[in-house]
């Protein structure tokens, strides 16, 4: 009889999110006359640009044409893509990434979930705590975590970069070493964001002890800050030890579409052997190649009257964060992110615990965020709210919040 892949057994609970959805279903049914909003989930609202429209519809057109019908995509993207990317995320800041070592996705999720094939089982990894679930969960399916310690909320395995109010949210160097480290910045859950000094820290700490960093620039799109790097590379020595991974979700709105990218530079070498080719050789084999309608409403992303639609896509969200935050401030709140990144994570008030709050929440203001606890043992007692949802139901979720 087949036996099944006994680390799967290993993972926590049910997703954080279909914990959310089940008590707000629950709420719904019992208070159908009841507006909620949701602040919650991480998913844009805002519907795709004109200029991204305009290149889906060419493309569809192109697909029903003998002379320009395209088949399989080639594994690793196609140049006119990977061009853009380069030209427009790394050159034009003056990093040295050349096409070739830019490798085409559907979104950050499954390259942030995948990546961790190419290393060894017991290779140990360094997550922030609180974190983006899947670097955790994606490593567990592994076998790379060890046990759960359900008193401490921690798997044994794996090291704990815990972010806190004292150290500004932002990760410490680890005492205890670790061999793969997963950085987000600007980060999910917390908003906050790593000035270069200290991803330089980071980068240097890698080199030294031979350890490859996954840096998650997802949020990227969101950065106002001039001190806070958009790509690791714009780090000495980032070339010998950092992945990074890119997606077209938060800042074109794909999250429906799916385009992302991970970025593989070739002087990145451990055992003698290139990731950048392992990389390759994986994606290869398990994947075949983005639509080539999406990647050409990715390369529109780039294009002038594409680069102008998708800074208004980021303004319209980052007036969210400034209402979010200014707001909750304003009410007595503390509240941390939204300067650099959609997200808002603020503490519970009186010592509530995140789920407590959550309910609280619901109940009385109608709103619906996510508890940080679910982030990590790191984010009980904080809350995070997201500045994905319109204008209006903002105000009005702020408001409600407010008058509590
Ligand atoms: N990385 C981080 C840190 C995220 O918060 C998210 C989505 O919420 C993703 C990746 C997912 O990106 P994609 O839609 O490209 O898969």
């Amino acid at each position: 009889m087949v036996r099944i892949n006994s680390d799967y057994g290993k993972l926590q609970g049910s997703y954080l999110f279909s914990t959310i959805a089940k008590k707000v279903g629950q709420y719904s049914e019992e208070q159908p006359d009841r507006k909620i909003i949701r602040l919650g989930i991480g998913d844009v609202t805002r519907p795709l640009t004109p200029a991204v429209i305009k290149a889906l519809h060419e493309a569809v057109d192109e697909m029903g044409e003998e002379k320009t019908f395209r088949g399989y995509a080639p594994d690793l993207g196609y140049d006119f893509l990977r061009k853009a990317i380069c030209d427009n995320d790394y050159r034009s800041r003056g990093c040295d990434i050349g096409q070739d070592e830019i490798f085409v996705s559907d979104g950050a999720k499954p390259d942030s979930g995948n990546i961790q094939e190419i290393f060894a089982k017991d290779d140990r990894i360094g997550v922030c705590d609180p974190v983006y679930p899947v670097y955790i969960d994606s490593n567990v399916m592994a076998g790379r975590t060890g046990d759960y310690d359900i008193k401490s909320g921690r798997y044994a395995g794996v090291v704990y970069l815990d972010c806190t109010k004292e150290n500004g949210f932002c990760p410490d160097l680890p005492e205890e070493d670790c061999d793969i480290i997963y950085l987000c910045s600007p980060n999910n859950p917390t908003g906050t964001a790593l000035t270069k000094d200290r991803l330089q820290d980071w980068v240097d700490y890698a080199n030294k002890k031979g350890s490859v960093i996954i840096f998650d620039a997802a949020y990227e799109a969101y950065i106002s800050d001039e001190d806070v790097p958009h790509s690791i590379y714009e780090c000495e020595g980032a070339r010998e030890c950092a992945i990074e991974l890119h997606s077209f979700s938060k800042n074109a709105g794909f999250t429906g579409l799916r385009l992302g990218y991970a970025t593989v530079p070739k002087d990145l070498k451990r055992e003698g052997v290139s990731l950048n080719t392992l990389w390759a050789r994986r994606h290869a084999t398990k994947y075949n190649g983005a639509p080539y309608i999406v990647q050409r409403a990715g390369e529109a992303v780039y294009s002038y009257e594409g680069r102008k639609e998708i800074r208004g896509l980021v303004d319209y969200y980052m007036e969210n964060a400034r209402v979010i935050r200014s707001g909750l401030e304003k009410a007595g709140y503390e509240a941390y992110g939204g300067v650099n990144s959609p997200y808002i994570w603020m503490k519970t008030p009186e010592g509530m615990s995140s789920w407590d709050f959550f309910d609280y929440l619901l109940r009385e203001a109608n709103v619906v965020g996510t508890p940080g606890v679910g982030f990590g043992s790191c984010g009980e007692g904080y809350f995070r709210l997201t500045a994905f949802g319109s204008h209006e139901n903002t105000r009005e979720a702020v408001d409600r919040i407010c008058r509590l």
